[in-house]
């Protein structure tokens, strides 16, 4: 006969996930030793368990938190013990949630895992073992740390994945020093290696665990591993040995009170009787086997149970009963093989989830190192469009303080072309630039214009007597006076040292005089004082116009210097009009 995978891999899971963890039952007092001393006899005693338990809810009310939260706990798992597994998931994972306790919360995430387990919530399950693997490396407790380890190993053998399920139990053999912790470990790696194919009957791993466990009083997990043994025995059609073994184990499974364990272990006793033909007593296993599970709750035993009972009804020629067996093992063989499927499937799902996150992960990197160097090349293009703006703005800065400089400059030489700086009047060759076009307008439009030539008085003397800086003062002091007299844009010159011209368009000869006598007479009057030196300050000056000179600059100048001599000649410090003939030049009264 075929002979599946372990019978008995499924039924620790209640026991080995939850009584990893070896409570010291130290100097607590009162209700906490009591917690402590249930929580240690769970796996062991489950009976002498819910003794404890009933004693400590009487006390209920006077709990600490701590208290408090470790006997919801122990509900929880108490439920889950007694079969209402969706209660005991609702309780833990309330506790899971809001738990004070590091130890509650994490111990409740791995009480989840087992629930989902055994209610076939493969997906769930997966997902709290994904979030209990996460935050092993960071629980510190050793007991936890183990508990977690173990409760990897066992979730992984019941999906199935005994190669992640060993690594689990070989991490935990390696890393416990109680032992407790070593006899699950050897358990779980026993299991895996069953499951793998990897381990023989004669494997002396068998006898290690099997001793090992029976010493410390582990006798469920010793069971499983019996169980194990008689499986591979059963393979090897050494099927007496098998039962002998069994047998010899029964009691103590019996003594269990655990459902799947029983119900597994009379269906190997059931297997192994029909194989040695011993078909009455094979029927009567499979009978025992099937009072104690269902397609629904332990399909993999059902459907082995059943066709232990279609192989004995065949046998008798009963069809009737055989046919009834047969619909029973075919049902049960459809619940076992879809449950593996969903397991498979649930796995590969999972497995797939990881990847994609995985690849969500590394895609993400992938875009952060682009994003990365995608900064570099903008913050690169940042610095060079910076530097080219810094350049080009220096260049900028550079060509217009440069184009600055040279304005200046050339409006600088400009102004030191076009004015006189001592007394800020048109310099000489500027006044005869502006004075050209100016007569050269009026002789197109055939307007008046006048010309005032006048001479500083003994201006020799001012300099030789109080300086030449005096001498300075007293020529922009002329100027000044004299542009009071006239409007802004006439045109104006120092034509030599101490000679000035003033070209008047729009003017005759009559206005002229006036204009320059009133000059005249203002430099007459003027204050000295504040050169430090108090002098007379005069001049002589000579006037004309168009209408003895004509339009020629040359010839208006000339006149006015000949009027402006005679002024001299006449005294100074007066004014007088050109004349053809410089006997009858004119006075300015005249000249009206
Ligand atoms: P007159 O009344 O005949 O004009 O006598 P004058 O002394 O004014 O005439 P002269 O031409 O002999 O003297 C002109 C003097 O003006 C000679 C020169 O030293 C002086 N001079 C020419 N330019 C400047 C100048 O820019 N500053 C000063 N302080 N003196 C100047
Ligand atoms: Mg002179
Ligand atoms: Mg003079």
């Amino acid at each position: 006969m075929k002979l599946r995978k372990p019978l008995m891999r499924n039924f620790l899971v209640v026991f080995a996930l939850l009584s990893v963890i070896a409570t010291a039952v130290n100097a607590a007092d009162g209700t906490l030793a009591l917690l402590r001393e249930a929580d240690s006899l769970r796996s062991s005693s489950p009976i002498e368990f819910q003794d404890k338990l009933k004693e400590i809810e009487k006390q209920a009310g006077a709990l600490n938190n701590y208290e408090s939260e470790y006997l919801a706990y122990l509900r929880a798992y108490n439920l889950s013990f007694s079969g209402q597994l969706n209660d005991a998931y609702l309780m833990y994972q309330e506790l899971a949630q809001k738990s004070q306790f590091d130890e509650f919360r994490f111990r409740a995430l791995t009480s989840m895992v087992n629930t989902n387990a055994i209610r076939r919530e493969w997906t769930l399950g997966l997902e709290n073992l994904r979030q209990t693997i996460e935050i092993l490396p960071t629980v510190e407790n050793i007991q936890l740390k183990e508990h977690g380890l173990a409760v990897a190993a066992v979730f992984y053998n019941y999906l199935e994945q005994h190669a992640l399920a060993k690594e689990f139990a070989l991490q935990l053999a390696e890393s416990t020093s109680n032992q407790r912790s070593l006899c699950f470990a050897l358990q779980l790696r026993l299991q895996a290696d069953t499951g793998l194919g990897t381990i023989g009957i004669g494997d002396e791993l068998f006898q290690i665990a099997l001793q090992h466990c029976e010493t410390i009083g582990e006798l469920v997990v010793a069971s499983a591993i019996v169980s194990y043994k008689a499986e591979l025995l059963l393979k090897d059609s050494q099927a007496s040995e098998a039962s002998q073994l069994l047998d010899q184990y029964l009691e103590r499974v019996n003594n269990t009170g655990y459902p799947p364990i029983i119900a597994s272990f009379y269906t190997l006793l059931a297997e192994a009787n029909l194989l040695q033909n011993k078909k009455a007593v094979a029927a009567e296993y499979a009978t025992t086997a099937l009072k104690y599970t269902s397609s629904a709750t332990n399909a993999e035993a059902a459907m082995r149970a059943n066709k232990v009972l279609f192989d004995y009804h065949s046998s008798r020629g009963n069809s009737e009963a055989a046919l009834e067996a047969y619909i029973k093992y075919a049902e049960a063989d459809k619940a076992y093989l879809d449950e593996v499927k969903t397991k498979t499937l649930a796995f590969q799902l999972a497995e797939h989830q990881s990847l994609e996150q995985q690849n969500k992960i590394s895609l993400l990197d992938e875009q952060n190192k682009l994003l990365k160097v995608q900064q570099q090349l903008d913050q690169a293009q940042a610095y060079n469009s910076r530097l080219l703006i810094a350049v080009l703005f220096c260049i900028t800065l550079g060509l217009g303080t440069w184009g600055w400089h040279s304005w200046q400059s050339q409006r600088r030489l400009k102004q030191l072309a076009e004015f006189d700086s001592l007394t800020g009047l048109f310099s000489r060759g500027h006044f005869t630039q502006v004075s050209l076009s100016a007569v050269e307008y009026a002789k197109t439009l055939n307007a008046p214009i006048s010309c005032i030539l006048l001479d500083v008085d003994k201006f020799k003397q001012i300099n030789d007597r109080l300086g030449h800086a005096t001498g300075d003062w007293a020529l922009k002091e002329v100027a000044r006076i004299c542009k009071e007299q006239v409007r802004e844009y006439e045109i104006f010159g120092r034509i030599g040292g101490e000679e000035f011209c003033l070209l008047l368009p729009e003017c005759e000869l009559k206005h002229a005089t006036d204009l320059a006598n009133a000059m005249c007479q203002a430099l007459r009057g003027a204050d000295t004082s504040a050169s430090g030196h108090k002098f007379e300050l005069t001049a002589s000056f000579g006037v004309t116009d168009n209408a003895r000179a004509g339009y020629s600059l040359d010839k208006l100048m000339a006149q006015a210097d000949k009027a402006m001599y005679s002024a001299k000649k006449q005294g100074r410090n007066q004014v007088q009009c050109y004349s053809a003939n410089p006997s009858v030049a004119t006075t300015p009264q005249e000249a009206g």
